[in-house]
């Protein structure tokens, strides 16, 4: 009995669904709703571009340096960024990246919590419970502020220990960057953090170990590689590896998930040039930032699905281009060793790429990521 009236239901639904599908030409003729022509697809892959301290003035000198040309005159939507902390008009590193991370504005020195130091989640934490693949690398050690603020959760960006502890609390598929020590030869435990990764099923190598550029990655697995004990070396004293990593970074996390992936890549030491005052240690770090840029920039032209943003956390040293410049030779001068509070520009390529235009909050960073990746419901109620 029950059987015959699901059966009759079935066929009234057959020829209910036979007469809709009859009329579907007569409804969509010259009809097309607005909002399905305007809308642009999302990005499927996003690649952010950190330069730490890396203001207009750094931009301008690295450019001059490098034949008055970079590789970000190829970006067509240009916006700048309002960098201040809660607590603070000039902000650190720390609460910089975790208005990027998390969408909010903290004090200075806090790694991804809010001004109550409870933990707030990173965009990376949201792509990975979204199975999107996830990368972070960097030329600083991977615990330091910038990094550490996608990944871990503290009330103080000095306790690096705690900070690698956090590594092994998500499923992030890439990590390279400094800082071994913090990992395996620890104060303030006996923990080997190295080993409880590999137990967790990472390929874990490092500088001590194996050259990152002819090292065999087992892509089955997850992979760390630490490049050095504690901060890596600037570049001009033989650092080589940051566009080595992005380069296995970008091929690494390409097609790993179906849904995309998203990664971070820090130029950490543009800001140690400005705190050391040195026009340099400045240029050189821009330069080697510089491949990474054209290097994300030439995977999104052919991958046509990549959104890359390039931008600062804050500017560092008040630097400016004086007078007695030459594009063979700039002369910079200083107002600061510390941060500033210059708008800072961003740079965007890509699908989405559009959102990045304006005037607006450091925060507005994560919400245009969410936003850009197609998460729209959360990115709404989040504000
Ligand atoms: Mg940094
Ligand atoms: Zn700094």
């Amino acid at each position: 009995m029950k059987n015959l009236f699901v059966y009759i239901l079935l066929v009234i639904f057959c020829i209910l669904s036979c007469k809709t599908t009859e009329q579907i030409p007569v409804v969509n003729t010259n009809v097309v709703p607005e909002n399905t022509m305007t809308k642009t697809p999302s990005a499927k892959n996003i690649i952010l571009l950190v330069g730490d301290g890396m203001g207009l003035g750094q931009m301008s000198a690295g450019m001059f340096a490098n034949g008055n040309k970079t590789a970000l005159e190829e970006f067509e939507v240009i916006g700048l960024h309002k960098p201040y902390a809660s607590n603070k008009l000039i902000t650190d590193s720390a609460a910089a990246a975790t208005s990027f991370a998390c969408g909010i504005k903290t004090y200075n020195g806090a790694i991804s919590v809010d001004d109550n130091k409870k933990p707030v989640v990173t965009i990376l934490e949201e792509a990975e419970k979204l199975n999107y693949a996830t990368g972070l690398v960097a030329s600083s050690s991977i615990v330091h502020a910038t990094p550490a603020c996608f990944i871990a959760h503290n009330e103080y960006r000095k306790n690096y220990e705690e900070i690698a502890e956090d590594f092994l609390d998500t499923e992030i598929d890439l990590f390279i960057g400094g800082g071994l020590k913090h990992f395996n030869r620890r104060d303030n435990d006996e923990r080997n953090l190295i080993e409880e990764l590999e137990a967790k099923g990472y390929m874990m190598s490092d500088y001590f170990q194996a050259d990152l550029a002819s090292l065999k990655i087992d892509k089955s697995k997850n992979f760390g590689y630490l490049t050095s004990d504690e901060e890596p070396l600037p570049k001009a004293q033989g650092r080589d590896y940051l566009p080595v990593a992005s380069d296995i970074a970008m091929s690494f996390l390409d097609g790993r998930s179906d849904k995309g992936f998203f990664l971070m890549v820090e130029g950490s030491q543009i800001d140690w040039g400005g705190h050391a005052n040195k026009t340099d240690y400045i240029i050189s770090e821009f330069l080697d930032f510089e491949q990474v840029i054209a290097q994300a920039l030439a995977f999104a032209k052919k991958d046509k699905e990549t959104l890359v943003i390039v931008t600062a956390d804050h500017e560092t040293g008040g630097f400016a281009i004086q007078q007695e410049s030459t594009q063979d030779s700039i002369v910079g001068a200083f107002t600061s060793n510390y941060h500033t509070g210059t708008m800072v520009p961003v740079y965007s390529y890509g699908p989405q790429s559009e959102l990045f235009g304006g005037i607006y909050e450091n925060t507005e960073i994560y919400h245009k990521m969410r936003e850009a990746f197609g998460w729209n419901d959360k990115a709404m109620t989040d504000k």
